[in-house]
């Protein structure tokens, strides 16, 4: 479905289409670092000015243009009291990188309530707080604990 939307606004823009799941793979990562709304959060994520750490990419779009955009993206964590550096109740993602197994292993313990839904290290980032829906969590932790 995306992919159909973002083929339509190429042909629309006479641009070029590129998604993540298609080879050759692009450098989405480091294309997002250069918008001036997103930049590398402390706890090794992406994070969005608004959004905060619920970001995902479906697409993008080349033009053969050249756009400077000032990117101010490093402000975003600055004034926060960082509360995405202590969110995981087993340290399995912080400063110091992301540990999926130990992840994991935690969210599929029967104890384990808190996160079972959505991360708790992507929820404790204050930008974005208003505009999470449940199902949205719950969709991402589906498809994260199915992969
Ligand atoms: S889902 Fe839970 S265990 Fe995994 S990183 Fe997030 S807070 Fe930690
Ligand atoms: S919680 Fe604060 S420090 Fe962490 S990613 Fe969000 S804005 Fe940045």
């Amino acid at each position: 479905m995306s992919k159909k939307t973002i083929e339509e606004i190429a042909l629309k823009f006479d641009a070029r289409s590129f998604f993540p799941f298609e080879e050759p793979f692009q450098p989405f990562i480091d294309w997002a670092k250069k918008c001036s709304t997103m930049g590398s959060s402390l706890a090794r994520l992406l994070v969005h000015k608004e959004k905060g750490l619920f970001i995902s990419f479906r697409g993008a779009l080349g033009i053969n243009q050249h756009i400077e955009t000032p990117n101010n993206s490093k402000d975003i964590c600055t004034p926060c009291e960082k509360p995405c550096l202590t969110a995981c109740p087993v340290g399995a993602l912080n400063q110091d990188g992301y540990d999926v197994i130990r992840c994991k292993e935690y969210v599929n313990t029967p104890s384990c309530q808190e996160c079972r839904n959505s991360c708790l290290v992507r929820r404790s980032c204050p930008s974005g707080q208003n505009l999470r829906l449940k199902e949205q969590f719950n969709f991402h932790m589906r498809a994260f604990l199915n992969d």
